[in-house]
């Protein structure tokens, strides 16, 4: 019924990834309110699964989850310390030496870590900002030193190996804890794990994580039904006819829920206990319609995210990741915990 959401496999889902990086700690990632599935009703799973590292984005979310959570387990924020943030209780992954100077000053003593720019050239320090500020930062006692691939999820790239060996260079002597990893970066392998990795997409069962398990079930309510006959169109724009006597299916969700508008005429399709309806005619703001001609029995609700089309199916269908599968999911649906 509904979005659901099953915990126990993101755990399942971050142990194996743990286990795949085993010399390093292995930390959550659940920005953007767990890429969407509930950052509130899964850190607690993970805290006991084991994690105590925990990133978000911004220190509004390290906020919204600080409740959920022991006072030991460390919430990381990668925007770092932006003016105007309110970062009790939280961790700042420090990026700049503006950043740096502005911590210093307000939150002295405080944990804060640092992020360096290996070549993605999005966040954290410069290497000739670094070499100039880092005997200062490293007498503060940041509690560990991170940057971030750019292309992890092709191991092929040569922007990897570039970006390790300038994560070495800049981090050379350096004795706190190092990480670089995410759910890509894991994969890459144990050059690539250092001390702290930081699963994210992998949890929540996406690429390229291929072994992850499916968290996500999204099934959506069959409100009508209907014949049409040859020549009848179907939907907005008239963008689909039909060719024979056919029946058509209307679900109540839409791209307000996140069924992004591109899938209409993608060949993607919504599941009738596994078998296949494709979908017709243009998703609309609340509705989505698809040909269900071939069925001996309409269930009650037909599947959009299933295990027979995965959340990175849906993506490839819409020309897009899973990340924005994920993040995308609305906030109307009646969402499940499992
Ligand atoms: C989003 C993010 C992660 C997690 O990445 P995944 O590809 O989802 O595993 C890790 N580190 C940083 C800095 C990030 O921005």
């Amino acid at each position: 019924m509904g979005l659901q959401i099953d915990i126990q496999a993101i755990v399942a889902n971050w142990q194996a990834l743990a286990a795949k990086a085993p010399t390093a700690r292995a930390a959550a990632v659940v920005k953007a309110d767990g890429y969407g599935l509930g950052a509130a009703k899964i850190v607690p799973a993970l805290y006991e699964a084991g994690a105590r590292d925990f990133f978000v984005a911004l220190a509004r979310e390290g906020q919204a989850i600080r409740p959920h959570l022991p006072a030991d387990a460390r919430i990381n924020v990668l925007s770092g310390h932006m003016e105007g943030a309110d970062l009790t209780g939280l961790v700042p992954v420090i990026n700049s030496p503006e950043q740096f100077f502005r911590d210093r000053a307000m939150r002295p003593g405080k944990p804060f870590a640092i992020q360096l720019d290996s070549g993605m050239n999005r966040l954290g320090m410069e290497p000739a900002e670094w070499s100039s500020l880092r005997d200062e930062a490293l007498a503060a006692g940041p509690a560990f030193i991170m940057s971030h691939l750019a292309c992890a999820d092709e191991p092929e790239h040569p922007a990897n190996a570039m970006q390790l060996a300038a994560f070495r260079e800049m981090t050379e002597g350096v004795d706190l804890p190092l990480s670089l990893a995410a759910t890509g970066g894991i994969l890459l392998g144990k050059d690539y794990h250092f001390d702290l990795v930081r699963p994210g997409v992998g949890l929540y069962g996406g690429m390229p994580f291929a072994d992850a398990l499916p968290v996500v079930r999204l099934s959506l309510p069959v409100i009508q039904t209907r014949l049409v006959e040859p020549g009848e169109i179907v939907g907005y724009g008239a963008t689909w006819t039909s060719d024979a006597p056919r029946r058509i299916a209307t679900v109540a969700a839409g791209y307000a829920d996140g069924i992004l508008r591109i899938l209409s005429g993608s060949g993607a399709s919504l599941y009738a206990d596994g078998v296949a309806c494709p979908i017709v005619g243009r998703v609309s703001m609340d509705l989505v319609t698809a040909d269900v001609t071939h069925l001996r029995q309409l269930p009650a609700e037909l599947d959009l995210i299933c295990p027979e089309q995965p959340i990175d199916a849906v993506a490839d269908r819409a020309g897009t990741i899973g990340y924005e599968i994920l993040t995308s999911l609305g906030h109307r649906y009646e969402r499940s915990y499992l």
